[in-house]
């Protein structure tokens, strides 16, 4: 799989619901992650491959030099089908993003600190996620990209795209 790049139409479309829950679906999960990995991404939506599918991936584990976990609000790797978002904290956090089909940039956004999404895995049970801190972030992040939104268009008033730290990971 290639990552789209801005402009593309498939970033800017709501995503079709997922369906089936078959082999194929796995089959695009796994590629997916490859894709994310080869990409230095800790998140990746399906349009994001040109797959206008309700999907995404997270895989976000942030370890210490020793290899401790650091933040608790993390986890190793899950796919989400059919996202929606059910509760969101009033108390709202400024954090830098990036994303990796607009490669070498970050703005600011300010969104919602915590939240709670309802979903699918990739072999269709239930999921119920409760989200703060950067795994809260990439949620809201890669649930946009299913509704054909880019964070470009959500900048902190009075802020733009600009380039980059060479540690970003995208998403
Ligand atoms: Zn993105």
């Amino acid at each position: 799989m290639t990552i789209v790049i801005e402009p593309s139409p498939v970033l800017h479309q709501v995503a079709q619901p997922v369906t089936v829950f078959d082999d194929a679906l796995k089959a695009t999960v796994t590629t997916m992650r490859q894709t994310m990995h080869a990409a230095n991404g800790m998140g990746l939506a399906a349009p994001q491959v040109g797959l206008s599918q309700q999907l995404c991936i997270i895989e976000y584990l942030p370890k210490d030099g020793e290899g401790k976990l650091i933040e608790a609000d993390a986890i190793a790797f899950f796919a989400l089908a059919n996202p929606k978002i059910t509760w969101q904290s009033a108390q709202q956090i400024t954090m830098t993003e990036g994303c990796l089909s607009l490669p070498g940039l970050e703005g600011e956004v300010t969104r919602p600190k915590r939240l709670r999404v309802k979903g699918q895995d990739e072999t269709g049970n239930k999921l119920v996620i409760k989200a703060s801190g950067m795994l809260a972030r990439i949620l809201q992040h890669e649930i946009d990209h299913l509704n054909g939104v880019l964070y470009d268009s959500k900048l902190n008033t009075g802020t733009q795209l600009r380039p980059a730290q060479p540690d970003r990971k995208g998403v």
